[in-house]
């Protein structure tokens, strides 16, 4: 069974290129003014992880 993760953003690193938003599949990710994650709908694949041009993005896993 996959673990649930959430994702963090570094915002010092960050500088909302919409990159992350954009590979996401299950749509979890907004950039507009800021960078918004929806854990509801992340399905903790990973690929904005490793999809982040500047590597602000990290997992945190969550239990339950
Ligand atoms: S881990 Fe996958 S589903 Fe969750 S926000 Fe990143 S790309 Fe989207
Ligand atoms: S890909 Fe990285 S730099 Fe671009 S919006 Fe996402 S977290 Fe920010």
């Amino acid at each position: 069974m996959p673990r649930k993760v959430r994702i963090l953003v570094n915002e010092d690193k960050c500088y909302l290129c919409g990159g992350c938003a954009g590979v996401c599949p299950a749509l979890a990710i907004r950039v507009g003014s800021k960078w918004e994650f929806s854990g509801d709908k992340c399905i903790s694949c990973m690929i904005c992880v490793k999809a982040c041009p500047v590597g602000a993005l990290t997992a945190e896993e969550v239990s339950g």
